[in-house]
């Protein structure tokens, strides 16, 4: 193949997916394997086994990482509890001195975020906010193709803005947070545990369901009501998996975040397109 090429790895607590993406930001080579565990002398060297085979061939400039949890400013894991055997060890600085390849490393979420502004559902926005809905709430904000940096230059920890009626008090010590209120895990807990049946059943007009999903869009619509009124995005993305019930709740999701003109700010909420490829997408994106 010609031309140069820039791999995405994304590293998540399970799985790790890793792409090469052409300048274009076509997905020419794809795998996935069990993310490492164990200790990190083996695992990083096992991680550029991957990409040496996934480049195989290939004019490769950079690679980029998207990592799960926090990733510090000065590019180093610190996510003992998921990513043990890649927490504490500088990747980049091992990657660039035995490929040569230039590497960034940033935040799974962060990446995903990148990767659906520049390739997927955010594309053409100015401001997007990208709400991942999972175990927790992640939030990424990318405008005129830069992600916002928090003051020690991580991204915004909006899972746990307050809002009225979370069910739960959250591990972080507050009462009332946003992604205890409307996560994934938050839809499971209105859904018997089994948001999809009670999506079949929402579907064929059973009240019990049907008002499941419009209790959590209204709770959706609590946290991001804020995010709109701070940042005015003209695209709101949603991921994860309870994105794929947005026709199910987004009636509700509107209705709570209508208000009084001048103060309405309702941009178009639409779901994410790259699915699983999000993040390894964003992270070469990054590195370029
Ligand atoms: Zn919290």
């Amino acid at each position: 193949m010609t031309g140069t090429f820039t791999l995405g790895v994304d590293l998540g607590g399970t799985g790790t997916r890793v792409v090469a993406l052409d300048a274009g930001g076509a997905v020419i080579r794809q795998a996935s394997f069990r993310t490492a565990t164990g200790a990190p002398d083996a695992a990083v060297p096992g991680l550029l086994a991957e990409l040496d085979a996934l480049a195989d061939g290939l004019e490769v400039t950079a690679a980029g990482i998207g990592a799960s949890g926090p990733v510090t400013a000065e590019g180093i894991i610190d996510n003992p509890a998921t990513l043990p055997a890649y927490t504490g060890v500088d990747i980049c600085a091992f990657t660039e001195k035995v490929t040569g390849w230039r590497c960034v490393i940033d935040n799974d979420a962060a990446a995903a975020a990148i990767g659906e502004y520049a390739y997927g559902a955010g594309r053409g926005s100015r401001t997007c906010v990208t709400v991942t809905l999972g175990t927790g709430i992640g939030v990424a904000v990318v405008t005129g193709g830069q992600l916002f940096r928090a003051g020690d230059g991580t991204h915004p920890e909006a899972g746990h803005l307050a809002v009225p009626d979370a069910p739960v008090p959250c591990y972080c010590g507050l009462a009332r947070c946003w992604e205890q209120a409307a996560s994934r895990a938050a839809l499971e807990g209105l859904t018997s545990g089994d948001p999809a049946t009670a999506a079949a059943a929402a579907r064929r007009g059973e009240p019990g369901p049907v008002a499941a999903f419009a209790l959590y869009g209204q709770r959706l619509a609590a946290g991001l009501g804020t995010l709109l009124t701070v940042f005015r995005p003209d695209r709101v993305v949603l991921g994860g998996s309870a994105a794929r019930y947005l026709d199910l709740f987004a009636p509700a999701l509107a209705a709570g975040l209508d208000h009084d003109a001048p103060y309405q700010w309702t941009p178009p909420v639409v779901p994410a397109e790259l699915g699983d490829l999000a993040g390894a997408v964003g992270a070469a994106v990054l590195a370029r």
